[in-house]
């Protein structure tokens, strides 16, 4: 079992405790850094505990903290060895559109360090009337990013399409499971097998039956096995898969 994307950081240390211990059995949980603070605290966690591992970046929520001296600090922290990815980047038109073109400037340097790193860009993407998804499309077909995940995938046609044919990864998180998602359910049926991860982004997005309350690492079986009866195969099979290109994605070893 692999958790691709979540925030130990955004727990409590008691809560954070927990959920690591109850995902001591996993071959990884990737957790995933949003700013320069953040990214320290992701980083302790994949220092302190082996089947750990860390993404650093700075979220699009967070793209006003953007300067020279955090692009110095994420070039830095990415040499260390527990960081598998760069992000989460992208662009959030949901919570702070009007930092549009800080977003796009701190997507464009994540890309860049993740290519000089060789590492994989995690991308974030929200709006109400999906123009982010548009451009994050659009901003996909220009840049080309070799490695790149769309975390959390919501289902839009054309991020589909565009990630498709980019041979990017497709990250699915609790909402698979909720009852009003065919659209979504219906997207995942054009992902080959060797492009899927499933991920909770703990403490948020709680799959059934869970709704309401804050998700862990250990509910990524509920969004796993609603992804195994949808693709028709048994559950260890669809974990055997998932976690395989976790470990081709991330280099987990
Ligand atoms: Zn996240």
């Amino acid at each position: 079992m692999t958790d691709t994307h979540c925030h130990l950081d955004h727990m409590a240390p008691a809560e954070a405790e927990a959920a690591i211990a109850a995902s001591a059995h996993f071959k990884a949980v990737v957790t995933v850094g949003t700013d320069p603070v953040r990214n320290r605290r992701a980083l302790a966690f994949a220092e302190a505990h082996a089947h750990i591992f860390a993404a650093v970046g700075l979220h699009p929520t967070e793209a006003h903290l953007l300067s020279p001296e955090l692009e110095a600090d994420l070039a830095h922290l990415a040499t260390h060895p527990r960081v598998r990815a760069i992000g989460e980047s992208g662009l959030d038109y949901y919570w702070t559109p009007e930092t549009r073109g800080a977003q796009l400037r701190a997507l464009g340097f994540q890309h860049r360090l993740a290519l000089e790193r060789g590492l994989p860009l995690i991308l974030h993407v929200r709006s109400r009337d999906g123009l982010a998804e548009l451009e994050l499309a659009d901003w996909l077909e220009q840049h080309r990013p070799p490695r790149f995940v769309l975390h959390a995938f919501g289902g839009h046609p054309r991020l589909l399409e565009v990630g498709l044919r980019l041979g990017g990864y497709f990250s699915l998180a609790g909402p698979l499971t909720y009852r009003k998602n065919e659209a979504l359910r219906r997207a995942v049926q054009a992902i080959p097998l060797e492009r899927l991860l499933v991920e909770t982004d703990a403490p948020f997005l709680p799959p059934e039956p869970h709704r309401g309350q804050r998700s862990q690492p250990a509910m990524v079986r509920l969004t796993l096995a609603r992804l195994a009866e949808l693709r028709g195969l048994g559950l260890e099979e669809m974990e055997r898969i998932t976690d395989q290109n976790a470990r081709v994605l991330f280099a987990l070893g």
